[in-house]
């Protein structure tokens, strides 16, 4: 869509085995999907696709996003039938073996869903060669009175693979979460956390100190405190990177500028994924594509990323050992192919 790298490094992209650790099953809504349901509204697609489009602020673009997500994700079948879109769309057209996905506790609090019965659709649809991991999203505000009950149960659900902290992040944080995230990893979840996106280096800090998350969704704010980099470093935090994302809700002032590089030369682990592609009208490939354009990134360094992807992948260490030697080796014959090239 927006970026346009050399053809030997769009080749090299669409080569790379790659993950998706970052993504909301109600930001993915495929645009076809949403247009079937409401197709006067949807025409064409949104405003925010545009490459300098810039969302006015977190609440303008999560209004967006409900308003598009809630004329599709009303039943458990229209999770899978969505995720079925997605998974494949992934699995077969950019090259990508495993995703982490969350779908938001919101949703099935709006809409009376069956929380247990949209996870088990999610990972009903994967298609052969996408592994899928499935994670419950909860708002700072999202565990009260009326849905306590479901989210302790959730715990003990085979279905979930783990919690994620979603929403305004500015929004009030209460003890509950501390609580529950440990509660979870108790119960063999794993646990992530949006941070360091719109609060800085200090939420980053709160959420791997308090909540003991090792994952971080973006994180990028943490590049303002040497410290808070050391932290993530020596704690072993991965942060889940999505630039495109970044840029486009201001959390990064342009393209040049994200501290992608930073983050990773600090020694923290990052990956990279797409966030909400139904309001950013992004894939994973135009995110490897705007590194190498706006960010100088060469085949190694995105092949370090998405190497990272598969360092995290919740897999058994067997199989870890498999996809990294598989990964290797398929990078390895690539860049030196490039290595023969440049010296003929
Ligand atoms: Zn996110």
């Amino acid at each position: 869509m927006h970026f346009t790298p050399e053809p030997d490094t769009e080749r090299f992209i669409r080569n790379l085995p790659k993950t998706e650790t970052h993504l909301h099953i109600e930001g993915a809504l495929p645009f076809e999907l949403l247009q079937k349901v409401a197709p006067d509204s949807y025409a064409e697609p949104p405003a925010s696709w545009a490459v300098d489009h810039r969302f006015d602020s977190f609440a303008q673009f999560e209004q967006e996003l409900l308003a598009m997500a809630g004329q599709w994700y009303t039943s458990p079948k229209r999770y899978r039938e969505a995720a079925r879109h997605i998974f494949e769309g992934l699995v077969y057209r950019q090259n990508v073996h495993y995703v982490e996905v969350s779908f938001a506790s919101g949703m099935m609090d709006a809409h009376g869903l069956d929380a247990r019965a949209v996870a088990r659709a999610i990972r009903e649809a994967a298609p052969r060669g996408l592994h899928v991991r499935v994670f419950m999203g909860i708002h700072h505000d999202g565990y009260r009175e009326g849905n306590m009950s479901w989210i302790d149960d959730s715990l003990t659900w085979d279905e979930l693979d783990g919690l994620d902290l979603h929403g305004t992040e500015t929004a009030p944080l209460g003890p509950w979460a501390a609580e529950l995230w440990a509660r979870a990893r108790d119960a063999g979840k794993v646990t992530k956390a949006h941070a360091g996106e719109f609060c800085g280096p200090d939420f980053v800090r709160r959420m791997v100190q308090e909540l003991g998350v090792r994952r971080i969704e973006h994180g990028v704010r943490a590049v303002e405190d040497p410290e808070v980099l050391a932290l993530l470093a020596s704690e072993g935090v991965t942060l889940d990177v999505c630039p495109i994302s970044n840029v486009k809700l201001g959390v990064v002032d342009d393209w040049s500028s994200h501290p992608l590089k930073a983050l990773m030369d600090s020694g923290v682990r990052c990956t990279l994924s797409t966030d909400d592609p139904i309001s950013f009208g992004n894939t994973l490939m135009d995110e490897y594509a705007m590194l190498s354009v706006e960010c100088g990134f060469d085949h190694a360094r995105l092949a370090r990323v998405a190497r990272a992807g598969f360092e995290v992948a919740l897999i058994s260490e067997a199989d870890r050992s498999q996809w990294l030697s598989d990964f290797d080796s398929i990078v390895e014959a690539s860049l030196g192919r490039e290595t023969t090239l440049r010296k003929v």
